[in-house]
């Protein structure tokens, strides 16, 4: 292992992966006030590559008096951060977008060493995350205030957008770019400082994004990251909670989690925008057009390998069509889906992230088969090309008994039921505390409005296989969240309203 890899003793250390490729923008260090540190008790962790199970470096793993550090310094830059004006900020933020942008290549590298997507997937979350660096810039100029008719003579009532302070910003491994700007950028643009805790299988896409920030001209404190170790995430999850000068608590990854985040902070009554686990439905009417459809179901069910919380979980078909549809999908896969290292020509699904969601994902699977499922298409562990890799499956004939049929799988393995009715498929669809995305295909108008309007989800998109964006509001209802982000509401999540209330204006 030793021999496939050096890592320089620099914090900006350099990668050469079998002695061959440079990692630029790699990072050993955490980032805090401005500056690269270690963790107080000097402790790392290693970060793997999950393609081919190899340490690619070791970064600091950190402790709840890092995190206390950490929302010091963000608490102090928030006193003069919150004071620049909307021009400055949106300045910045445009800055950190160009310098992204040209380092694209280098942080997209990052994404596939640390998080296994291929290259081109890393490339395009670069593109998607950097948009919403590129939209807040813009927002930043538009956070406006209201004064409203007044029922008093001689006073006058003034609505102003306050930001909220500190944010804890918890991420997760999907998206490991793409997450953090999301948030990041929203609250810069409303005048907020956080403080990043990146999940521990994808701490260094977080610290790249930070050196480019520095580059950018991001003022000392105002953007700081915690890396720890799966093992301290709670403690420091607690800090970054309860600690008062936080002000929202801005978290994305699993309901499980959120619920205990959501705990914590209601301890402050602090803010929370939760953006937490899906369980998308990817509903297939007769009218639909089948080929569209089945080339859209690759998009919501592969992208990131299954990997993705708008990912489609429950593929429901109507029987006119179920037949036609499934073939159709299966010939995309057999043809689409290419298993291998993210860094191959040619790859198109890379690994599960780690051993956890690898023995899920399969457990799910077996159980299913053993309980009667079939798969028409792949259904084991690849374990010829590397210890995390799962081959592209279409399951068939899945009952509510088996446990796939209502969990959010999160990897390569499309479920697929037959339904008859409409009401039947909203029934379905609607069964279940997840209300992220769906889907939906048809020609048919005034299904479609009905879809929209019946569908218990924060998101509905018909005919399309991909939704996300920095224009729309991204979010859930239900069990998948609070809050929206993206759009022009994403800002709103960091802001308090004020009311100034002007009287005697006659005297
Ligand atoms: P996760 O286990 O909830 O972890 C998410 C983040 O929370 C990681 O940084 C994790 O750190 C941290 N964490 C875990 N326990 C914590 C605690 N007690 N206190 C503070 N932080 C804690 O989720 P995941 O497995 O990384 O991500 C997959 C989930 O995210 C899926 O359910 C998916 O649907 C959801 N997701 C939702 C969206 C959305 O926009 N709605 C987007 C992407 C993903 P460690 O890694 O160190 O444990």
């Amino acid at each position: 292992m030793i021999s496939s890899y050096v890592v320089s003793l620099s914090n900006k250390s350099s990668l050469f992966l079998n002695g061959s490729r440079r990692l630029h923008l790699l990072n050993k260090n955490a980032y805090i006030n401005g500056q690269w540190v270690s963790a107080g008790s000097k402790a790392v962790f290693p970060v793997i590559n999950p393609a081919d199970d190899k340490v690619i470096t070791e970064v600091p793993d950190m402790e709840a008096a890092d995190a206390k550090t950490a929302v010091d310094a963000a608490s102090s830059a928030f006193k003069t951060w919150k004071n620049t004006t909307a021009k400055e900020r949106s300045n910045i933020l445009r800055k950190w977008f160009d310098v992204c942008a040209k380092n694209t290549d280098y942080l997209a590298q990052i994404i596939t060493a640390e998080s296994g997507k291929p290259l081109a997937e890393s490339k395009g979350e670069i593109a998607y995350g950097n948009s919403f660096l590129e939209w807040f810039a813009d927002t930043a100029r538009h956070i406006n205030g209201e004064v409203v008719p007044s029922p008093w003579p001689n006073k006058m009532i003034m609505l102003t957008r306050q930001p909220l302070g500190v944010v804890s910003v918890i991420t997760p491994w999907n998206f490991p770019f793409a997450m953090i700007t999301r948030k990041v950028g929203a609250l810069m643009a409303a005048g907020c400082t956080c403080v990043i805790k990146p999940a521990e299988d994808t701490p260094l896409t977080a610290l790249a994004a930070a050196q480019l920030a520095e580059e950018a001209g991001v003022p000392k404190g105002v953007i700081n990251v915690v890396t720890s170790s799966r093992k301290n995430a709670p403690a420091i999850g607690k800090v970054l909670c309860e600690d008062p000068n936080v002000g929202c608590i801005s978290f994305t990854g699993s309901t499980h989690v959120g619920k205990i985040l959501y705990g914590m902070a209601s301890k402050g009554i602090k803010r929370v925008s939760l953006e937490l686990g899906g369980n998308a439905p990817f509903i297939v009417f007769p009218s639909a057009d089948i080929e569209h459809a089945a080339e859209h179901a690759m998009l919501a069910k592969f992208r990131n390998n299954g990997q993705a919380c708008v990912g489609a979980n429950r593929f429901l078909i109507h029987k006119d069509v179920f037949e036609a549809f499934v073939q159709a999908f299966k010939k995309r896969i057999a043809k689409g889906c290419v298993l291998g290292p993210g860094t191959k020509e040619g790859v198109t699904c890379g690994p599960l992230i780690n051993t956890e969601q690898s023995k899920k994902v399969a457990g799910l699977v077996e159980d299913a088969i053993s309980k009667g499922a079939k798969a028409l298409i792949g259904g084991k562990p690849a374990l010829d090309i590397g210890s995390k890799f799962y081959e592209s499956t279409i399951l068939t004939d899945v009952k509510p008994e088996m446990k796939i049929y209502a969990e959010e799988i999160f990897g390569p393995v499309a479920v697929c039921h037959m339904f008859e009715t409409e009401q039947e498929v909203v029934t379905i669809a609607n069964s279940t505390r997840s209300g992220l995305g769906s889907y939906v295909f048809t020609k048919d108008l005034g299904q479609a409005f009905r879809m929209s309007r019946q569908l218990d989800f924060g998101m509905v998109a018909i005919n399309d296989g991909i939704l996300s964006a920095a224009e729309p509001a991204f979010g859930g209802i239900k069990e998948s969240g609070i809050g929206r982000e993206g759009s022009k509401h994403g800002v709103e999540e960091y802001t308090d309203i004020k009311y100034t209330l002007f009287s005697a204006l006659d005297k």
